[in-house]
């Protein structure tokens, strides 16, 4: 007879796209006390522009000096400088995963082209290739964390009603079936949740509109709380 592994449970937060907002930091800090919450992933976009990599560094360090000694890690989003992966050190999970609980993380930064020209975009064809080289896992709950949707799903709808996410990342979810994913980027997607395949996925918005709060004790429960 096979034995599942014993899984324990577990809480953790999904934030996404602070633009500048550091401040916001704090309520999130108190978001995850009043739910005893013990990891928060942060997806990108950290500044209110991506035409300052001094800024940008600076805006992420103030971060991670808010955020303290919390458990967290977080990628870098498409208005985020590169450079500025050198700031994050152990708490970066671009094409990175760790293990909480019996569950796997892994995450992937940057973003599909955009029209904006903005400071972290690679092509379709460069996500697929970097996809490729992300570590295999062995638990039986994966969590993909990306800053850009998969194209295609509710979570990647601008309000101009056009998909903006990436068709890379969306093979790399119809082929490994990670349990869910979260994104950010697409800041009008707040909240809205689909299925792409058999992957649950979820779509952070900005975090001063809100966050994801997530409860894993067999399954993901996921809800979009207002902060
Ligand atoms: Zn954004």
């Amino acid at each position: 007879m096979f034995v599942f592994p014993k899984r324990n449970p577990m809480k953790f937060i999904v934030a996404s796209d602070i633009h500048g907002r550091i401040e916001l930091a704090a309520d999130l800090m108190q978001a995850a006390r009043e739910n005893n919450v013990e990891h928060v992933f942060l997806l990108g976009d950290y500044s209110h522009g991506f035409q300052d990599p001094v800024q940008n560094k600076k805006d992420v360090e103030k971060l991670m000096d808010l955020l303290g000694r919390l458990d967290y890690h977080m990628i870098l989003g498409n208005c985020d400088n590169q450079e500025t992966a050198q700031t994050l050190g152990t708490h970066n999970l671009h094409k990175k995963t760790i293990n909480r609980s019996g569950i796997s993380f892994t995450g992937f930064g940057a973003s599909n082209p955009t029209p904006f020209h903005t400071a972290w975009e690679l092509s379709e064809q460069e996500i697929r290739r970097q996809l490729r080289n992300l570590p295999p896992t062995s638990t039986q709950s994966e969590v993909f964390l990306t800053h850009a949707p998969a194209y295609g799903t509710k979570c990647d709808l601008t309000s101009g009603g056009v998909h903006a996410g990436s068709r890379s990342l969306r093979e790399y979810v119809l082929n490994r079936k990670p349990t869910v994913m979260f994104s950010g980027h697409i800041h009008e997607a707040a909240g809205c949740e689909d299925l792409l395949g058999g992957t649950k996925v979820y779509a952070a918005g900005r975090l001063d509109a809100g966050y994801l709060l997530v409860d894993f004790k067999d399954s993901f429960n996921v809800e979009y709380e207002r902060l």
